[in-house]
This record gives C-alpha cells, sequence and structure tokens, in this order.
C-alpha cells in the first residue's frame, strides 16, 4: 500500500487535495503592512462583552492599516453548540455595525473570497490537509477508546508525570503498521489523526507575542488531535489551516490561548505555513471583594452583550468605552477630541494591556451619559424609540404621543457649552420625564417648606399676581424674587445668611415649592424651559390639584 492509498482508506471521502484549495485561495493584494484580522466566535451560548472586544479591537486594526477584518464562526465542537447561537453573533455584530469585510450573512449567504466562513462548512478542507499530513507521515490514526485514555491519565497522575499522549505513551500507536491499521479500520474500530509531534518537552521556543514580548515554552511534544472521529477538526487543527488560507497576519484573540502556542507553532509548520504574528488580549475583568477575576460568563449579567442592549446603553458608548480598554491613551485622546470619530484614532498594540483590563460599569455610564448629552434631542429620541421598539414596548404609545414634549424636554440645556447629563441609558428616560405629560396623584417630593397652606399661599400668589406665560426667563426670575420679598422670603441669599432669622426662607425654597408642585420633583432640568414646554393651562391645572 502506498502512503496516498493508506490516506485515502483513513479519509476515504475527501473531494480535493490540498494543492486545490491553496491554489483556490489565492494570496490577498495588500499593501505592505496591511493587517488581516479576524474574530473566531464559537456560537456556544450568548455574546460575550470579551469577543465584542476583540472585534472592535481586530477591525480597527485592520483598517487603520489598509486591511482586512472578517469573521469566521467556529462551531467545530458539537458538544457545546447552542441553538440560535450563530444567529446571536450575527445579531451582536450587526448591533453593533461592526464593519467585517468578509462574514457569513445567514447559513447560506456570506460576503467575501475565503470562506466558508462557517467551519462546519469547510470539513473537506481540514480533511484534505489532514490526508496531506498522513501521507508526509507527521500525522496518524489513533484508536484509543476513552476507557484507555482514563486508564492513561490515571497512571501518569500516579507517577506525578505530565499528563497527555506524547513520547511512550503515543509510541505504541505510532509504531503501528500500515497493515495492523487497516485491519482496525476495516473491523470498524473508530479513529481520530492525531498530530505525529517531533517537538521535544526539554527545548525552548521563543514566540514574540505583539502585546506580551517575548514568551518563553518548552517545545510541544503531545501528539494532539487534528480530526475527531467524524472528520471534524479540533480547533487548533482548523486554526492553523483557516488563518492560513484566509491570509490572516495577526491572529488577536484572548489570552486563554497563550498556552496552545507551542502546539500552533509547531502545527503551522508541519503544515509548511508561516505561522501568523499573535497578539494575546487580556481578558476584562472585574473587581470584586478587592480582587480581580475574569468576567464570568455564568455570574456576570453585564458579560452578556444582551444586557447592554436591554438596558438601553448605546452602541457608541459602549464601543468608546471598549476601546478606552484596549488603549490606556484613548481617553486622553477623545477627551481632548470629542467629536472626532474614533476612526481617527491610532490604536497600537504598544498601549494594550498585558494584565486583564477592569470592567467599570460607572465608567460607561459616564461615557454614554457624555455621548448622550451631545447628539441632538431628535437623534436622541429617534434612538430611544428604536430602542423601545424591542425592549419597552409600553413606553412607545407615550413618545410617539408625546414625541414634541418628549424632545422639547431632552432638547433643555442641550446645546450648551456643558450640557446636562441626565441620561446614561434608554431604559431610564421613561421614569425621569414622564412627569412631562403624565402628571396625575404626583407623590410630592416637598423640601423645606411643608405646610399645605403656606404651599397654597406660594402658588396662588404665583400664579395670581405673578405668572405670565410670555415673561423671558430673566423677568421670570425677577419676579420669583419680587414674590418672595412680598411674602416674607428672602430674595438675596447674601442677605439671607446673614439674618436667616429675619425670613420665612429664601428664594430657593420658594422655588423649590413651584418646582416640586408642577413637577413632584425636587430636582429637574430647568424649571422655566418645563414651565414653557408643559404651557399655562397645564400649570394652572397642576397648581390647581394643589388648592383642593
Ligand atoms: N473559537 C475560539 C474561541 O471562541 C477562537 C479563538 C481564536 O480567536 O482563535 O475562543
Amino acid at each position: 500500500m502506498t502512503r496516498e492509498e493508506y490516506a485515502n482508506m483513513l479519509l476515504p471521502n475527501v473531494l480535493h487535495d490540498r494543492k486545490y484549495y491553496e491554489e483556490k485561495y489565492q494570496k490577498r493584494n495588500l499593501k505592505p503592512g496591511a493587517m488581516v484580522t479576524r474574530i473566531a466566535p464559537s456560537p456556544t451560548g450568548f455574546v460575550h462583552i470579551g469577543t465584542l472586544y476583540q472585534a472592535i479591537v481586530a477591525n480597527k486594526l485592520a483598517k487603520q492599516s489598509g486591511g482586512v477584518c472578517f469573521l469566521r464562526i467556529e462551531d467545530t465542537d458539537q458538544k457545546r453548540l447552542v441553538e440560535n447561537g450563530i444567529e446571536q453573533i450575527l445579531e451582536a455584530v450587526k448591533a453593533y455595525q461592526i464593519p467585517f469585510d468578509e462574514y457569513p450573512i445567514d447559513m447560506e449567504r456570506e460576503v467575501g473570497a475565503y470562506g466558508p466562513y462557517i467551519q462546519s462548512k469547510r470539513a473537506d478542507i481540514y480533511q484534505a490537509f489532514a490526508k496531506d499530513l498522513i501521507i508526509k507521515d507527521l500525522a496518524y490514526p489513533s484508536f484509543l477508546t476513552e476507557e484507555e485514555k482514563k486508564e492513561m491519565t490515571e497512571k501518569q497522575q500516579k507517577r506525578k508525570q505530565r499528563i497527555g499522549y506524547y513520547g511512550i505513551w503515543a509510541s505504541k500507536e505510532r509504531a503501528l503498521t500500515m497493515e495492523e491499521v487497516k485491519e482496525k479500520v476495516e473491523a470498524g474500530i473508530p479513529y481520530v489523526i492525531r498530530l505525529k509531534s517531533k517537538g521535544s518537552f526539554d527545548n525552548k521556543i521563543v514566540i514574540e507575542d505583539c502585546i506580551k514580548g517575548k514568551i518563553e515554552f518548552p517545545e510541544n511534544d503531545m501528539d494532539h488531535v487534528l480530526l475527531k472521529s467524524d472528520g471534524i477538526p479540533t480547533y487548533h487543527f482548523a486554526h492553523a489551516v483557516d488563518d492560513t488560507l484566509m491570509g490572516t497576519t495577526h491572529v488577536t484573540r484572548g489570552d486563554e490561548w497563550v498556552s496552545s502556542l507551542p502546539l500552533h507553532i509547531e502545527l503551522f509548520h508541519a503544515l509548511g505555513f508561516e505561522p501568523p504574528k499573535y497578539a494575546h488580549l487580556a481578558t476584562i475583568q472585574k473587581e470584586e471583594d478587592g480582587k480581580k477575576r475574569k468576567i464570568s460568563k455564568r455570574k456576570d449579567p453585564e458579560a452578556n452583550v444582551r444586557f447592554y442592549s436591554e438596558k438601553g446603553i448605546p452602541v457608541e458608548a459602549v464601543k468608546i468605552y471598549l476601546m478606552t480598554l484596549a488603549n490606556s491613551n484613548f481617553e486622553e485622546w477623545f477627551l481632548a477630541n470629542p467629536d472626532s470619530d474614533m476612526d481617527e484614532f491610532e490604536l497600537h498594540f504598544e498601549n494594550m494591556s498585558t494584565s486583564g483590563a477592569l470592567f467599570d460599569m460607572e465608567k460607561l455610564l459616564n461615557i454614554s451619559r457624555n455621548y448622550l448629552s451631545r447628539i441632538s434631542a431628535e437623534e436622541f429620541y429617534n434612538q430611544i424609540l428604536q430602542w423601545a421598539e424591542t425592549y419597552s414596548k409600553d413606553f412607545i404609545e407615550d413618545l410617539k404621543t408625546y414625541k414634541d414634549i418628549i424632545i422639547a424636554t431632552l432638547n433643555i440645556e442641550r446645546n450648551v457649552a456643558k450640557p446636562r447629563k441626565d441620561y446614561g441609558m434608554y431604559s431610564e428616560i421613561e421614569s425621569n420625564i414622564k412627569y412631562m405629560y403624565h402628571f396625575e396623584n404626583p407623590e410630592y417630593e416637598w423640601q423645606r417648606i411643608t405646610d399645605k397652606k403656606e404651599i397654597v399661599e406660594i402658588l396662588t400668589t404665583y400664579i395670581e399676581n405673578y405668572y405670565d406665560s410670555s415673561d423671558t426667563e430673566e423677568v421670570w426670575f425677577n419676579k420669583m424674587k419680587e414674590m418672595c420679598d412680598k411674602l416674607g422670603y428672602a430674595s438675596n441669599m447674601k442677605e439671607y445668611k446673614k439674618n436667616p432669622d429675619n425670613y420665612k426662607g429664601n428664594v430657593a425654597d420658594v422655588s423649590t415649592v413651584l418646582r416640586v408642585a408642577l413637577t413632584g420633583r425636587s430636582r429637574t432640568p430647568n424649571l422655566y424651559d418645563i414651565m414653557k414646554i408643559i404651557g399655562q393651562e397645564e400649570i394652572t391645572r397642576r397648581i390647581a390639584l394643589l388648592k383642593n
């Protein structure tokens, strides 16, 4: 039996050979220095904030260098797949407007010439390369059962040896002749294809990571599985094949893969490929009881990108925040250039953290408040409406009915040098502005003046003698002061502080009565603006509520 016949027996249903695929996927024609990056999420559950982070970093690096960024779905681990996993990834990519150049649109359609971009559709490609390794005696079949594997591990534990399939542990199957293998295959014994490692644990290799710098490892000496018994590849093998054929220049991926580097480097060499550059991104961490830990899929709701959508934290704010985690100098740049497009900032590996980036919800909300304070009220309204259509259906009717009032409210103290920063999430808007269009049975937050008779006196005096809907803000405020003098309150704060006992209170106490009477709240945006928006009739009605 020739080695070709042997390889054919082991992988009988392969349509094409390695050469076919190498010719099919031509080298990308890009200018020098252009980076080809990707994210390669597995559809094993909800989309993790870390995946979004990686997507933003990978895209930015590609775009700023004139390169390409693509999305590859890694759905080869059948046991961990979840229903709708792929849809969730595609949805998140859409929601966050991640500008991939190449990606699957859905299970059938895709954009890009290096696909399929869903690994389960690439089985023939992996098998073609595995077959080539078998022909070159760089890979071999392994018939080890789960039971035998367990026994081996137990022995290794007992002897305090490294766990895994290497050296003497692999020697028996490595030594099987083609005839012996044939017998087993014909007997229907299932098998996987393993790498025939040439490495030695006593040798060291040094890898230059773009973020972590030089890292030294012992060489890989494990005969890792390349193809499982159903012909589906492991992550490691698929990574080497795909990132080569797809022309990835820089693999930006999670820190948890660092320890696999020796295996990956060996795989690239066995396949005759040039390894890409690696940049291992620090994981997003959380502080709990003074200790840092990886943000957890199970424990932390903020690990799920849907959390931000549900809360209504704007996409733009989340992206800006993730950029601050990616590069320590981004924040400074952004503060200095608040109106610039994020794309104008250059991301550099040198400025990326080697330890974990700490997730800080308060900081994210601050960024969000800033962002929302700088867009136009109309744009803000549209974003709220869009959010409500998915996450707050009950709010939609009011949003539509009171559109003008709501936009006017959002517009209070907006187009000024220091705009108000009242809102950080769309989900906080309704409860914060409802009093503007819905004012029945309010709970009044009275402050210093609580006596009902006094309150009614102030309000009656105001509405009968001082209120004029056509007043300018200045006149309005002067009248408030005049009324204070009349009712025994200090209109001048300095005077009041000198002799507080001479007065019933001061102008702030009086205007608070008006504010609470008209809104229920002791703290609101500019009261004059609020009064302009709700209008004379409604002001009169609200004041009358207290007189009864
Ligand atoms: N499928 C791997 C994961 O989800 C991808 C790692 C990589 O980016 O290469 O962790």
